[in-house]
């Protein structure tokens, strides 16, 4: 699941060679560091990361994402074109913890590599391996990644993102410092917003699509059951399901949740069974685990998101009018 497999060692080696072929066609005869406009040049693997970069690095850098913003990233692999990409980069920030499994074979790839300030946002965070049990094996446990989505551990990653600025470009280290200050000061008045809204629930459990929401639920004190593992690329069993089934059921859920990059109908098979059991309708509404920025969040930053989350949870917690 988070594992390289020989597979993919395979398929990353073919980038080595294709990214070798590009040198020598003269692609990459300036490989310009430093953007040519005098900005640092950073790339950030996916949206919050590359949202908090760009935060930081306000008009001095020029931060470019590497997965897209509407790509699924637990199950993205790279291009030539992206190893490119990242080998302009001055500055290379990755969430880690499992998230971007091919990012030691990427660096190992690059050019530039000696010249770059590598950033791995998870260092020192508290990471949880889970031990789940939804796929019945092998693929049933693995580091879980999703830091980002907790307002207090995402102000640990700004923490280490703004090193690697200051490391990457130490003549502008006030003013990366500052603005990670403001983007600090934004987090711990979500933080503030998450814990008033949902401070009034009458529940205590949520029905998600994928494990990707252990790190909101243990800072708010909620539980979140989730059809699919920690890297969504499995089928779910009829067990998993019949078992959420019963969780709504159990617990008188009044919503489930889908998330945008991945499809709804897991959770609408389980909204039309505790219906059919019951007699009761359940709401199917988003809850974002921020993996992008995509469907019905597409136009959002960081922030709106979660605040759309903050809704929609109070709405499934039981909390409205809090
Ligand atoms: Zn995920």
């Amino acid at each position: 699941m988070h594992v390289v497999n020989s597979r993919q060692k395979v398929f990353l080696a073919s980038l080595a060679v294709a990214l070798l072929l590009l040198l020598a066609a003269g692609y990459l005869a300036s490989p310009d560091a430093a953007g040519g406009d005098g900005r640092l040049r950073v790339v950030a693997t996916f949206y919050p990361l590359y949202y908090f970069s760009e935060e930081i690095g306000g008009d001095r850098a020029r931060v470019e994402p590497l997965i897209p913003f509407n790509s699924e990233p637990h199950s993205w692999e790279p291009r030539p074109a992206d190893i490119v990409n990242a080998d302009r980069a001055r500055l290379f920030i990755y969430n880690g913890a499992d998230l971007e499994p091919w990012v030691e074979d990427l660096l190992g790839s690059l050019q530039n590599r000696h010249r770059m300030t590598v950033v791995e946002a998870v260092k020192g965070l508290p990471i949880v391996e889970e031990e789940g049990d939804n796929h019945g094996g092998e693929h049933g446990h693995g580091l879980n990644p999703h830091v980002w989505i907790d307002p207090v551990l995402a102000a640990m990653q700004v923490d280490n993102i703004l090193g690697g600025f200051v490391r990457a470009d130490p003549a502008n280290a006030a003013y990366y410092a500052s603005n990670a200050n403001d983007l600090k000061a934004r987090l711990d008045a979500l933080d503030a917003e998450y814990r008033e809204a949902l401070a009034n629930r009458t529940r205590d459990t949520i029905v998600t699509t994928h494990e990707g929401f252990d790190y909101l639920a243990g800072r708010y004190n909620f539980t979140a059951e989730s059809v699919l593992g920690l890297s969504p690329d499995e089928q779910p069993g009829a067990a998993k399901i019949a078992e959420l089934v019963d969780v709504v059921l159990e617990h008188d859920l009044p919503v489930v949740f889908g998330e945008p990059v991945y499809s709804d109908r897991y959770m609408e098979t389980i909204a039309g069974e505790v219906t059919r059991r019951s007699g009761r309708e359940v709401r199917v509404l988003v809850l974002d685990g921020i993996h992008g920025r995509s469907g019905p969040h597409s136009g959002m930053d960081y922030f709106e998101i979660q605040r759309q989350n903050i809704e929609n949870l109070a709405i499934g917690l039981g909390a409205e009018g809090a």
